[in-house]
């Protein structure tokens, strides 16, 4: 095995003054998390500004790299030599053991870079960066220095312990979740609300999920795949509890009752309603949608502001200014695409109107909702407390 340690840096964590411990727990937390689907054993720790992973006996890299990846709140991934021996010399050896192993074929251009974390270490970076090259020149003479633009950057940090690393992989970025309250995904089968999830859980979010169907009419197949995607979303926004509402008698009431024209617009406020009763029940403080403007009838500006008029927490739509492209681009690096196409019915295309209204007016709409109100109430309460709640991970 190459490496026994990886340097986890983060970004904007890095900014939050006094809260930075938190941070860098929840870090640690998802960290550990996300180790638990590879094989082998791993040490997560930290030191100020930094995180280390360590494995401790066999472990696949590529399975731990996967992993590391789904991590919000890393910035990049170093797999490194770490070393305890922090005299100058002992540097040196490892220094040149690490290119040894690391760069076999050495037609190579370098640089070193040295930090001092540790001021009381008797060598100034300076002195470093210049003993340390020589002494790899003078141990692979094939090598070159380019001070401006080297193939390879060989890092040495003199810390607690002394990290060497050249390479420095991408990590997703972002939050690590936990680190910036609840909040409450309507998740449909479609490709845009697994987006949207993602998107808010990357700021640091922790997500549940909300999911309304209308058994007999939508299958029990297609509430699988909304499992599915909460599934893929968790792997990187840490287990998902989803809530699927029986949506059915609602909507057929809404049918009987109001104008078919206006059937999406009142479907979609009563899923606000709902979603944000559970909402507010499991402490989520806003809704998640994967609403883009313009995308269909029911999400034009009017469509949005119908909707939005009966919400009183924020509602977030990650998506809203996205194209669809741009947002099936996303779906395909997080991997929920080929779930989302798979061709289940959705409970909104069931009872769609021929000719919905792409201008809705909320006086009228609200006019229209006036025709439920002999039962409205008491369907809406049943359908919040026979929901089904499952955990997704
Ligand atoms: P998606 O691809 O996310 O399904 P869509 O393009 O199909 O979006 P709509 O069906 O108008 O758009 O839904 C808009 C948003 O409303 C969805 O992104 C989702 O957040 C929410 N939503 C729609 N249907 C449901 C449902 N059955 N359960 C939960 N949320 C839903
Ligand atoms: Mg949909």
């Amino acid at each position: 095995m190459l490496y026994q340690s990886f340097l986890i840096k983060y970004a904007e964590i890095g900014t939050k003054g006094k809260n930075r411990y938190l941070f860098e727990d929840a870090l640690m937390k998802q960290i550990r998390h996300a180790l638990k689907t590879v094989d082998g054993s791993f040490a997560v720790t930290k030191e100020i500004g930094r995180i280390y992973v360590k494995a401790e006996g066999d472990y696949d890299y590529e399975d731990v790299i996967e992993a590391l990846k789904t991590v919000f709140g890393i910035a990049w991934i170093c797999p490194m030599f770490q070393t305890g021996e922090k005299e100058f010399e002992s540097v040196k050896k490892e220094l040149l053991e690490y290119v040894r192993q690391v760069y076999p074929s050495r037609d190579l251009t370098f640089k070193v870079d040295s930090r001092r974390a540790d001021k009381n270490y008797p060598v100034y970076s300076e002195q470093m960066n210049r003993d340390l090259g020589e002494a790899v020149l003078k141990a692979y003479p094939e090598m070159k220095v380019d001070v401006h633009q080297p193939q390879v950057m060989l890092h040495v940090e003199v810390r607690n312990v002394v990290n060497i690393y050249s390479q420095m992989i991408p990590g997703p970025g972002g939050m690590p979740v936990g680190t910036n309250g609840k909040a409450m995904l309507l998740l449909s089968g479609g490709i845009d609300s697994p987006v949207a999830g993602y998107m808010i859980a990357k700021r640091g979010v922790k997500i549940e999920a909300v999911y309304f169907h209308a058994p007999p009419y939508t299958s029990e197949r297609a509430k699988q795949k909304v499992v599915d995607l909460a599934k893929l979303v968790a792997r990187y926004a840490g287990p998902i509890r989803l809530h699927v509402v029986n949506f059915t008698d609602i909507q057929l009431y809404i049918y009987e009752q109001c104008p078919h024209e206006e059937l999406t617009i009142i479907m979609r406020r009563y899923m606000m309603r709902i979603a944000q009763a559970i909402a507010e029940e499991s402490e989520c403080l806003a809704l998640i949608t994967g609403e883009s403007i313009g995308q269909v009838a029911s999400q034009t500006v009017q469509s949005l502001a119908a909707t939005n008029d009966v919400c009183t927490m924020p509602v977030f739509r990650p998506v809203i200014g996205f194209d669809k492209q741009e947002i099936v681009d996303i779906s395909e690096k997080i991997n929920t695409y080929e779930t989302s196409i798979q061709p289940y019915e959705d409970c909104c295309t069931i009872f769609v109107a021929k000719h919905p209204v792409t201008k809705p007016n909320i006086r009228t709409i609200r006019y229209s909702e006036e025709k439920l109100k002999e039962n409205i109430d008491q369907m809406t309460k049943t359908a919040i407390e026979t929901r089904e709640v499952m955990m997704c991970w």
